[in-house]
């Protein structure tokens, strides 16, 4: 179903900058209409974040493929992803072979999309919780991608990754921000570089904006 809009999606994201052969066999492979409300299906293939529930919604494909090209998981690596949503981005870095973490903060969403990765067969560990507080049981990552904006990065992240390991996140207002891509050189020394433009919606919790 949907394998023209698929394609033709694959093609705009070329279009875009999207270089990683891995990347697009993901987004080819993975059916984004199966991520968002019936009502929204036919958009599913559009380059646009569309709502998904709770106030939330699923990124723009562009968002998810930019991120995930920029933390270039390896196949077996560990990668904690802040902000399950959907689940969709947590499904693009699976199929890139990453064991995925992902954690939610809304139980609605978290509840929805537990049974959905179950649906499709994908092995994901998920937990509802405060995600800028991370994941310490299985720390530290290889990766960690964060999927809702915040003021600052969050020092529990930080520390949570593995030295060598990546971390993209986007910082700023409550509005738009500025996606940093950080990668760890030591315990405390980052080299970062920084991409505009996004506009994700808040990350909430005890090291993002207040509710
Ligand atoms: N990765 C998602 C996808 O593929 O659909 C994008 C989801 S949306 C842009 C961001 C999500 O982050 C929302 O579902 C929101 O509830 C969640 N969120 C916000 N703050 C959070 C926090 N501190 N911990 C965990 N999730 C959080």
């Amino acid at each position: 179903m949907f394998e023209n809009e698929r394609e033709e999606l694959i093609q705009i994201l070329k279009t875009r900058g999207i270089r990683n052969e891995s990347v697009l066999a993901a987004f080819r492979k993975v059916e984004r209409h199966l991520f968002v409300p019936e009502i929204m299906r036919f958009n599913a293939y559009k380059d646009v974040a569309l709502p998904i529930g709770q106030g939330q919604t699923i990124s723009q494909p562009y968002t998810v493929a930019y991120m995930t090209e920029a933390l270039n998981p390896q196949p077996g690596q560990k990668v904690l992803e802040i902000g399950t949503g959907s689940g969709f981005q947590a499904v693009i870095l699976s199929e890139l072979g990453a064991r995925v973490f992902t954690i939610e903060r809304q139980f609605d969403l978290y509840n929805q999309t537990l049974k959905l990765f179950d649906k499709l067969g994908y092995k994901i560990a998920a937990r509802c919780s405060d995600g800028t507080i991370g994941w310490t049981e299985f720390a530290p990552y290889d990766g960690i991608i964060v999927t809702a904006g915040g003021p600052t990065i969050p020092e529990n992240l930080k520390k949570q990754l593995s030295i060598g390991g990546k971390m993209v996140i986007p910082v700023g207002g409550k509005t738009t921000q500025t996606m940093k891509i950080l990668t760890k050189i030591s315990e405390d020394k980052f080299e970062t570089r920084e991409a505009p433009y996004f506009a994700f919606v808040p990350l909430i919790g005890k090291e993002g904006w207040k509710e």
